[in-house]
């Protein structure tokens, strides 16, 4: 893979760099901007350099179109104060005004290109759509920088098609993601203990089938858990639950022991009336969840049950809230779980935390992010990393392109 030194001399240079931004907002105000000072170091390095650097990104999730609440203009405004220089933001992706503010551009000036899925291009699974837009992005610009982890699962026009037309180098955040990744992955020092939770549950276990040949030891937690205690035959009120993976969980179970990797789940869990940060809740044990009530954390039991399994560990991976940390009430679970981390991190194990929302929660409980080996950008990268798939924005930068 060409990295942002193999591109030569950029003074002058229009280079398109292709960055994640897509972060939490309540209305226009970001509130965690990880995912803006994880782009830091490649801007940097290319304004530094004389570059004219362009940036494209999405945010949110429009439907091919314009729509205000989902404007990058939020994080231009933080990415101008991170960086220390103001960031011209075009008002639209790839018309008449990014083409005017690319051209004002002067040697290390900074444009930030309008969400770039509010073209309808950008996602289409037809390549000649894609490609057309691939080929509009490529005019404003002599160089391609892939630098957004969270999207390089992503076969789209600003990840994939565009490295096909530009000369195009791997920039700094995905290579430190995937040598993080690869660590991990490749031939990790043991015990290898992987956490998952959250609520994405049937996107996340797929995971699975492929962890079950890599690690010693699998911890489920958040709302996933839930469909594993179904399928030991637990009832679990109205929890979250995917009842048509419940067979294919009962497969992973079984699986699981025939490989002589343990599954660990809670013991104990938060039943809550309601989903609400003020709901009557309890402890109970994970086998008697009753009717009507929904887990929203795991429990102080399996708190500390988790802790002991993860902190002998020398390579651990953490993928998915244990509880719902967005609520004080059910965030103890999380909380366990990312000091466990911390201290098994001190011990010399190498800790990576994926996922948007554990890598917020991390920061939102008030973790020093120095405690973690790695937290990456990108969820849905980082799992499909794990699961052993190609990913095309990163498979891209190897084939032959414009250069
Ligand atoms: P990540 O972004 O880290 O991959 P997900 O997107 O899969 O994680 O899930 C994060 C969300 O899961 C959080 O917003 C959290 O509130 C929610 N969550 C965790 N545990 C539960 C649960 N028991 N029930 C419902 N939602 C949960
Ligand atoms: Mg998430």
């Amino acid at each position: 893979m060409k990295t942002i030194d193999d591109l030569g001399d950029l003074r002058g240079k229009r280079v398109l760099v292709r960055s994640d931004f897509n972060v939490p907002l309540d209305g226009t105000t970001i509130t965690d901007d990880g995912r803006v000072r994880a782009a830091l170091p490649t801007l940097t390095k290319l304004v530094e350099a004389g570059a004219r650097v362009v940036v494209t990104a999405h945010l949110g999730r429009p439907k091919g179109a314009p729509e205000d609440k989902y404007s990058l203009a939020p994080v231009a405004a933080r990415l101008g104060e991170l960086l220390g220089v103001p960031v011209h933001l075009a008002k639209d992706t790839v018309g008449e005004s990014a083409k005017a503010t690319v051209a004002a551009l002067a040697d290390g000036e900074v444009a930030l290109l309008e969400n770039i899925r509010f073209d309808p291009r950008e996602t289409s699974k037809d390549e000649a759509e894609r490609a057309s837009l691939a080929q509009e992005l490529a005019a404003l610009a002599d160089a391609y920088v892939s630098d957004g982890f969270g999207v390089v699962h992503r076969k789209q026009a600003s990840v994939y098609d565009i490295a096909l037309a530009l000369p195009s180098a791997v920039g700094g955040l995905v290579l430190k993601e995937v040598e993080a990744l690869r660590k991990a992955t490749d031939d990790p020092e043991r015990p290898y203990v992987v956490v998952l939770g959250g609520s994405k549950v049937s996107d996340k276990l797929g995971v699975i089938a492929n962890l079950i040949t890599k690690a010693d030891r699998l911890l489920i937690g958040g709302g996933m858990a839930f469909t594993f205690l179904a399928a030991k035959g637990y009832s679990v009120g109205s929890s979250l639950l995917e009842q048509d993976q419940i067979e294919t969980v009962k497969g992973y179970l079984a699986q699981a022991e025939q490989a002589g990797v343990e599954i660990v789940l809670p013991t104990d869990v938060v039943v809550a009336d309601s989903f609400a940060a003020d709901s009557p809740h309890e402890v109970v044990a994970a086998d008697a969840i009753p009717d009507g009530r929904m887990g929203l954390d795991i429990g102080p039991d399996s708190s500390t049950l988790f802790r002991d399994k993860i902190l002998d560990a020398k390579t651990v991976v953490w993928n998915g809230p244990a509880g719902v940390f967005e609520f004080e009430a059910f965030s103890g679970g999380t909380r366990a779980v990312a000091q466990a981390l911390v201290d098994a991190g001190a011990a010399g194990a190498f800790t990576i935390v994926g996922g948007g929302d554990s890598a917020a929660a991390v920061r939102v409980l008030g973790f020093d992010e120095a405690g973690f080996g790695h937290i990456s950008t990108g969820g849905g990268a980082s799992l499909e990393f794990l699961e052993g798939k190609s990913l095309p924005g990163i498979a891209v930068l190897d084939q032959e392109n414009g250069s």
